[in-house]
């Protein structure tokens, strides 16, 4: 493709995207294909000879489109907040257009040197300590496992004088609550923890992980021989986003010389709201730290924020130096290939750069209160009808809940039907195309989650959904529940 031919399509395809955004709300959220249907719309192999003319936003209106379930729909309560600001959708294609790639800081110093500027601008917005030095990685399950393949070096060093993993005589525990997100067990699988080496830790009755239990469990490994590594508390679980008490989960670390990594992928964000921050208090105490940029903070997939306190650590456990790779600069800069698994890095800076000067800390911090509303709002509609049950404290936008109707003979419903009454009202809520909710199981029973932020979500669109979930459990006969 020419410039000139360039121009043309990436005139026609911004419009595109403009026009999609602008009437996304008049699309059904969840797609409406069945499996294979999407792919059986493309030939079975590559084309010989290329178009250059054909539309290609015609080929994102006939195929791609009724193929997605659509994130940024304002009926969007599934997953959590993926948010992807027009902002920095332009930064993402302006990556694509420069074409540059991060090997070393001479390789793109615009890259390296926006990356730690704007990383820096985030850990202000969070309220951090100068003490944190930010990198971006692609997902919280990379960051996570940076974490833990550090805290696997920070405990070998103690253990013996160098060697690695391989040269230890006595097993590395990991500890994490048993409501922390799969990258994390994954994570530790992969940095080498054997699966009889996780220990998943007991939470309270807000799901949070329990110090006490924590204590308990290093204690009993070190009497049985055991060498206690590392430790990831989550600030916003998965299912509920429970808080794990990070100041005592930190001060324990410290006593025992664990690496504490914290977990903040989707609760993060809320950090640029002074009034939230009580909630990771003792944050200061963690080794490593991350939080998606990519999800409630609004940059577009994918953007996450690794943060550590001493980068020398992530270096001597990630540096690599071939001759080809050595520059005249590099005593004097930094070299983010060293700060991460790959070597070539994505200019992922200029979308987060791009998005926080398009919309500035205060309309960011408009938007998250916003959503922190929208919340409360439908929890205090929940708990003021009979029959229905918030299941969590709802701490940030996550509203976890179930309808509990009374069976045909006025007792309360077996386990199992409970069970197909909550699978079945959330399916009727998602066929309607109007809001697209989460089924999830938490102590063993499906429950529905509702995930508030999606950056076009107003009050208007929780209402809908209100109304939708009132219909979808009124509905006469339902056989779920004879
Ligand atoms: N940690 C938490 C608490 C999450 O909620 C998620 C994703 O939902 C992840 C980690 C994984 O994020 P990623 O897809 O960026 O690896």
């Amino acid at each position: 493709m020419t410039p000139e031919e360039f121009r043309a399509h990436g005139h026609q395809l911004i419009d595109w995207i403009a026009d999609y955004r602008a009437g996304i709300s008049k699309l059904p959220v969840l797609a409406q294909v069945e499996p294979g249907e999407v792919a059986a719309k493309l030939p079975a192999s590559a084309p010989e000879t290329g178009d250059a003319g054909r539309s290609l936003v015609s080929d994102l209106d006939e195929i791609v489109v009724p193929g997605l379930s659509l994130w940024q729909h304002p009926g969007f309560f599934n997953f959590f907040p993926a948010n992807s600001e027009l902002s920095s959708v332009l930064g993402d294609i302006a990556s694509a257009g420069l074409g540059v790639i991060g090997l070393s800081w001479e390789s793109s110093p615009a890259l390296s040197e926006i990356e730690l500027r704007v990383t820096d601008w985030v850990r202000q917005l969070f309220g951090l300590s100068g003490d944190w030095r930010g990198v971006i990685q692609d997902t919280a399950s990379t960051s996570t496992l940076l974490a833990l393949l550090e805290a696997r070096e920070h405990a070998s060093q103690f253990s013996m004088s160098g060697g690695g993993l391989a040269a230890l005589d006595r097993p590395l525990v990991a500890y994490l609550s048993r409501y922390a997100h799969s990258s994390v067990p994954k994570a530790a699988l992969l940095a080498g923890f054997g699966t009889d080496h996780i220990r998943w830790i007991d939470t309270d009755e807000t799901f949070a992980m329990r110090p006490d239990a924590l204590a308990e469990a290093i204690a009993a490994d070190r009497a049985a021989g055991r060498v206690p590594a590392a430790v990831v508390a989550t600030c916003g679980t998965t299912t509920t986003t429970a808080m794990d008490p990070l100041a005592a989960i930190g001060e324990i670390a410290r006593a025992e010389g664990l690496w504490f990594h914290v977990d903040a992928a989707m609760a993060g964000s809320a950090m640029i709201l002074p009034e939230c921050r009580h909630l990771w208090e003792g944050v200061e105490l963690a080794d490593s730290l991350v939080v998606n940029a990519h999800k409630w903070l609004g940059v577009a997939f994918d953007c996450s924020l690794y943060y550590v306190k001493d980068p020398a650590h992530l270096e001597r456990v990630m540096s690599t130096n071939p001759s080809y790779l050595r520059s005249a600069h590099d005593d004097d800069v930094t070299n983010l290939r060293d700060w991460g698994i790959p070597l070539g890095r994505r200019f992922r800076a200029l979308k987060l750069w791009f998005m926080l000067t398009a919309e500035g800390a205060e309309a960011l911090r408009a938007r998250l209160r916003r959503d922190l509303d929208n919340a409360q709002w439908l929890t205090a509609q929940l708990e003021a009808e009979p029959g229905w049950r918030v299941l969590a404290p709802v701490h940030l936008q996550t509203v976890c809940v179930r309808h509990e109707p009374t069976g045909r003979d006025g007792g309360a419903l077996s386990g199992e039907a409970l069970d197909r009454h909550t699978r079945a009202w959330a399916e009727r809520v998602n066929a309607t195309g109007r809001a697209w909710v989460s089924l999830s199981t938490i102590e063993d029973r499906w429950m529905v989650r509702i995930s508030i932020g999606a950056l076009e979500t107003e009050r208007e669109h929780v209402e809908t959904l209100w109304q939708e979930m009132r219909a979808a459990v009124a509905e006469p006969s339902a056989p779920e529940i004879r």
